[in-house]
């Protein structure tokens, strides 16, 4: 049986949801925390949620910067996520193209998938946040909750999806959930 409590888990894009998105941020000096989110993911895990990121990376497949870019932009995070005073639990990426049509990019749920090899997960009780058509679709697709924020690509997305909850950003999107657990 699962634990509900222990295994909910937030799965939340980078770009756009969590830091400001810039197309394809290949330098750790690109990476800026938006204010909003670092307090909707502090409530998140106050509430004892598990926060994983699922980030596509195509700019890796597209040869526009390298692994070892993308490991120093994903380490930045990192850190001022620390400076910030706070975390997430694991970070996912997919660095390849759409014509790679690999298993991982989001639509697909390679990533959760992987997830869920290294979590005990109950996806009935967990969602998924971001600001693109293919952040929802992989939440629709696992039967997870979805949020679409509006930060990022969010608005433009607005008319595309029929999310669970649309959220200004992601504190928004943190409280909604709150008023359910
Ligand atoms: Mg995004
Ligand atoms: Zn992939």
């Amino acid at each position: 049986m699962y634990n509900d409590f222990m295994n909910r888990i937030i799965f939340l894009d980078r770009d756009g949801t969590i830091i400001k998105e810039k197309g394809y941020i290949s330098k750790p000096e690109d990476v800026e925390l938006l204010p909003k989110a670092i307090s909707g993911i502090k409530l998140l895990k106050a509430k004892k949620f598990k926060l994983i990121v699922l980030t596509n990376q195509s700019g890796v497949g597209r040869g526009y910067f390298s692994l070892k870019d993308l490991k120093r932009v994903n380490e930045r995070f990192f850190k001022l996520l620390k400076q910030k005073g706070t975390s997430v639990d694991k970070l996912y990426f997919c660095p390849h193209k759409p014509e790679n049509n690999c298993g991982c990019r989001k639509p697909e749920t390679g990533m959760l998938e992987q997830a869920r090899l290294d979590f005990d997960i109950n996806l009935e009780t967990s969602y998924m946040i971001g600001d693109k058509i293919e952040d929802i679709g992989l939440g629709k697709r696992a039967n997870l909750k979805t949020i679409l924020v509006l930060t990022g690509y969010g608005k433009g997305t607005r008319k595309e999806v029929t999310p669970d909850f649309v959220a200004k950003n992601l504190l928004e999107a943190a409280k909604w959930i709150c008023l359910k657990v």
